[in-house]
C-alpha cells in the first residue's frame, strides 16, 4: 500500500499477536531469502520447519503451476486425484493405512484427538482422557492448546477443553501410572521442538506403547515438526523402538503451501464415520500436488544423503559451542551459562543475515533445509560461533 513505511510496526493492519523482526522478505530461493533491498539471508529456520526442500524448489513450483491451471478446488463431496495420490504415497511410506487431510498442524492434532475419542466410543470404552507430556507443543486451536501444557500459552484462554492429563516427559514409570481405563490416547512429539529440542527417551516411548496396548488407547505421534526427513529418517518414529497408531504431519508436507495430515492405522481409522469430521479446504488439489512434489524431493536418496552428511558437519562445527540436542537437521544448541538465545537470534539476523530462532530462553534452534550445502553449513557455523563466543 502506498504511503506505508517499509516496516509497518504498530501501524500494521494485522492483529498484534506476533513479535516480528523488522525485516520484510520479498523472495526466496533454495536456502536463501531476500529483502526488498536485495540483501541476502541464509535461512537456517525454513519458515519454522516448512521449507525443508528449500524456497521455491522448481519441482514444487512446477507442480503448483500445473495444478493451479487445472483445478484449484472441488470440495470433499467429490474425489480429486492429487489427494488420493498423496494419501497413497503417505501410506506406502509409513505404518499408516488411511489419511485425513486438513490445513495445519493444529488441525491434524484436532483430528487425531477426535479420532481417539471416537475410537474409544466405538469400542464401548469409557476412556476420554488424552495423556500429554510436559513441555509439549501441539498447536493453538482450543483442543490442541488444551494438549499443550504451557501456562503462558493456555492461561488467557480458560476454560480449556476437558480431559487432558500431563505426565512428566522423561519418567517412564510416572507415564505408565497415568494410563488407565479413562485414557483414550497418549499424544506426544517423539522429538519435542518448541521448548528446547528434546528427544523423548526410548523407555518413555515403550511405556506409552505398552500402556496404550494394555487399555486399548491410541498412541499418537505428533510429527508435525520432527517428521518428513527432519531428524534423519523419513518419520521420527522409525528411529524409536515403537510404532504409533496415529501420526500427524504438517509444516514441511506442502513444500511451502499449507497442508496437514493425520495418518492412521487401519484398526482405528474406521472410527471416523461419515459426518464425524471434515474440512472445507482439506485435501485441496493445489496443496496436495505441492505435497506430492515435496515428498518426492524429501524421499530422494540424494536429499537423504545430503541431510545426513551436512547435519553431521553442522553438529561437528557447533559442538565446541555448547550442547547439541535433537536429531539430524533438527538442532537445539545450548551454550553454557545464561546464554541469551533471543539476543543471539537478533544479532545473527541483523549482523550476519543468518536466520535462526530461540526455543526457550537459552536454546538456539536450527531447522535448516535438507538440501543445505557444506559451504552453507560452514557459513552458518562461523556466524553462530561469533555470536555465541562474543555474548
Ligand atoms: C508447529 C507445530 C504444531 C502446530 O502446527 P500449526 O500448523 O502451526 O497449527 C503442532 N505440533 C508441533 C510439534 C509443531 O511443531
Amino acid at each position: 500500500m502506498a504511503g506505508l513505511p517499509d516496516i509497518y510496526g504498530a501501524s500494521s493492519a494485522q492483529t498484534p499477536n506476533y513479535a516480528r523482526f523488522g525485516v520484510e522478505f520479498v523472495r526466496g530461493e533454495g536456502s536463501r531469502l531476500y529483502d526488498g533491498d536485495g540483501n541476502e539471508f541464509l535461512d537456517l529456520l525454513c519458515g519454522i520447519g516448512v521449507n525443508s526442500v528449500g524456497h521455491c524448489h522448481t519441482a514444487v513450483v512446477e507442480a503448483v503451476r500445473m495444478q493451479t491451471g487445472t483445478l484449484m478446488h472441488a470440495s470433499n463431496l467429490f474425489w480429486t486425484r492429487p489427494a488420493e495420490d498423496l494419501a497413497r504415497r503417505l501410506t506406502e511410506l509409513s505404518f499408516g493405512d488411511r489419511v485425513f487431510f486438513c490445513n495445519s498442524g493444529a488441525e491434524a492434532n484436532e483430528a487425531a484427538i477426535k479420532l481417539a475419542r471416537a475410537h474409544a466410543t466405538a469400542a464401548g470404552r469409557p476412556g476420554r482422557n488424552v495423556v500429554v507430556l510436559e513441555h509439549a507443543f501441539h498447536g493453538r486451536t482450543m483442543g490442541a492448546l488444551s494438549a499443550t501444557p504451557q501456562e503462558a500459552k493456555q492461561a488467557p484462554f480458560a476454560p480449556l477443553v476437558h480431559g487432558f492429563r500431563t505426565a512428566p516427559r522423561d519418567d517412564a514409570a510416572a507415564l505408565a501410572a497415568m494410563i488407565d481405563d479413562q485414557t483414550c490416547a497418549v499424544l506426544l512429539e517423539p522429538v519435542q521442538g518448541e521448548t528446547g529440542v528434546h528427544a523423548i527417551p526410548d523407555d518413555v516411548l515403550l511405556a506409552a506403547r505398552d500402556g496404550c496396548d494394555a487399555v486399548g488407547a491410541l498412541l499418537i505421534f505428533d510429527e508435525v515438526q520432527c517428521g518428513l526427513g527432519r531428524t534423519g529418517s523419513l518419520f521420527a518414529y522409525e528411529q524409536t523402538p515403537v510404532t504409533p497408531d496415529v501420526m500427524t504431519l504438517a509444516k514441511a508436507l506442502g513444500g511451502g503451501l499449507p497442508i496437514g495430515a493425520m495418518v492412521a492405522a487401519e484398526h482405528c481409522s474406521a472410527a471416523l464415520q461419515p459426518g464425524f469430521h471434515g474440512s472445507t479446504f482439506g485435501g485441496n488439489p493445489v496443496a496436495c500436488a505441492a505435497a506430492c512434489a515435496a515428498l518426492g524431493i524429501i524421499t530422494d536418496d540424494a536429499t537423504t544423503a545430503n541431510a545426513a552428511r551436512v547435519s553431521a558437519l553442522l553438529r561437528e562445527l557447533l559442538a565446541p559451542l555448547g550442547r547439541c540436542d535433537g536429531r539430524g537437521m533438527m538442532i537445539g544448541l545450548r551454550p553454557p551459562g545464561e546464554f541469551d538465545a533471543p539476543g543471539a537470534v537478533e544479532r545473527l539476523l541483523f549482523d550476519h543475515r543468518v536466520i535462526a530462532n530461540a526455543t526457550g530462553p537459552h536454546t538456539l534452534r536450527l531447522l535448516p533445509p535438507l538440501l543445505l550445502t557444506e559451504d552453507d553449513a560452514r557459513e552458518a557455523a562461523a556466524a553462530i560461533s561469533e555470536v555465541v563466543t562474543s555474548s
